[in-house]
């Protein structure tokens, strides 16, 4: 804590961003845990590109201008924080704040606003001014040193905003943050991640509630190419820059679509690998600890995934099968692939394995009954074990 009217001094960090947490001031129980996770992506996120400080309520980052757009980058990909802005940090005396909203103001003009508002927040009480007195004298200040600006309480073209807390603060545009639970706050799981649209998102949506990830992308060389593969290493790096780096671990799938392509009826095909890729996943999570498995489902977006189907494929594993995609349609969920950057590599034309081995016919409403039996007779067991064995892992979009 500063004294009064001492500014924080930062030699070599010109820029100071102001961070808001997100959700987590809603969660009293496990505040704590939130605010140190929060803290600890942050730091990792940010790397050498700029340093973190705590206080109550607050978080910041202070930097040097070369390293700002590593830093603006970082807080976009911050899982847990409700908004955040580049702020002006200054004394706590009522000149002082003055000058600086007259400052904000002046650059809001030279930026083309035209309008604006102030709001005040004054967590030390013993500063002079009350939140109404800052807004009206800081008005007051921007009006004089700006004449072309004008305020509008209603429909501002920005806000500034005044926080009196250990130093003061004044700031504007705040962005809009990417919100959520710090990642690593929800224990982990493993998603089953392919090259198309779904997935990556499923993946997001479960960093997004604070888990952790690691994926797993089934193979089938030379069915698939090592361009399909690498398409999966690409879109596990830009999720995982979201979930604090993704450990995605590689299946070779060959030798099990082979077996199901001879010893299962071909409309049954498409479950039928479901199922294995489920079975394989619930060992790999006995082995990394995730909790449970994530898929990109969507009900009835294609025949494997009609309710039946996902019962039959449910069927394969005890561990919870999270499907955050189940309840949206497709516009949807490439509007947050899109959002999210994971969508121009998405549709890069690489051939998934289930693409290649989709028959023309699918069973559209699947018996749980009869896909054991017919799951049961392909009599996996060596293969998995194969598989498991020869399977690979790399780390993926790893901060720093
Ligand atoms: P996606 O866009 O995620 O590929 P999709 O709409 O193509 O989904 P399916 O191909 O039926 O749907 O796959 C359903 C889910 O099964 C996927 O979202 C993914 O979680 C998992 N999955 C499918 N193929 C693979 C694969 N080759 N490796 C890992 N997981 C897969
Ligand atoms: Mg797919």
């Amino acid at each position: 804590m500063n004294g009064n009217n001492t500014v924080r001094e930062f030699p070599h960090s010109p820029l100071t961003y102001l961070l808001k947490p997100g959700e987590l001031i809603l969660k009293k129980g496990n505040r704590e845990a939130f605010e140190r996770a929060l803290k600890r992506n942050l730091v990792r996120l940010l790397g050498d590109s700029g340093r973190a400080e705590t206080s109550p309520g607050r978080y910041y980052v202070h930097c040097g201008a070369e390293t700002a757009p590593a830093v603006e980058d970082a807080l976009n990909h911050l899982i847990g924080i409700s908004g955040w802005a580049r702020t002006r940090i200054c004394p706590k005396t009522a000149g002082a704040v003055m000058a600086a909203c007259a400052a904000e103001g002046r650059e809001l003009f030279e930026r083309g606003i035209r309008t604006f508002k102030i709001e005040a927040r004054r967590t030390d009480k013993s500063f002079p001014l009350d939140s109404y007195r800052i807004c009206a004298e800081g008005g007051n200040a921007v009006l004089a040193e700006t004449p072309g600006l004008a305020v509008d309480v209603k429909n501002p073209g920005a806000v500034i905003e005044v926080e009196i807390r250990e130093n003061a603060y004044v700031y504007s545009l705040a962005k809009r943050g990417r919100r959520g639970l710090p990642v690593g706050t929800s224990g982990r799981g493993l998603l089953l991640l392919s090259g198309g649209i779904d997935s990556p998102v499923a993946g997001y949506m479960m960093a997004f509630r604070g888990m952790g990830i690691d994926a797993v992308y089934f193979h089938a060389y030379p069915y698939t190419s090592e361009d399909a593969r690498r398409k999966v290493v690409r879109l596990a790096e830009i999720v995982g820059r979201y979930a604090m780096g993704i450990r995605l671990y590689t299946a070779g799938f060959t030798c099990i679509q082979q077996r199901i392509r001879e010893r299962a009826p071909l409309p049954w095909t498409t479950v039928l690998l479901r199922m294995a890729m489920m079975e394989y996943a619930e060992r790999l999570a006995g082995k990394t600890g995730a909790r449970c498995l994530v898929t990109g489902e969507s009900l009835s977006q294609v025949a494997s995934q009609t309710i039946e189907n996902i019962h039959c494929i449910q069927g394969r594993t005890r561990l919870p099968v999270l499907r955050p995609l189940i309840g949206m349609d497709k516009e949807e969920i490439v509007k947050t692939a899109s959002a999210i950057g994971t969508y121009e590599t998405s549709i890069l034309p690489y051939q998934d394995c289930c693409v290649l081995f989709s028959p023309p016919h699918p069973v559209l409403r699947g018996d749980p009954g009869e896909a054991r039996k017919l799951y049961e007779a392909l009599d996996l067991g060596a293969l998995m074990e194969e598989a498991l064995k020869e399977g690979t892992m790399e780390k993926c979009g790893f901060p720093f």
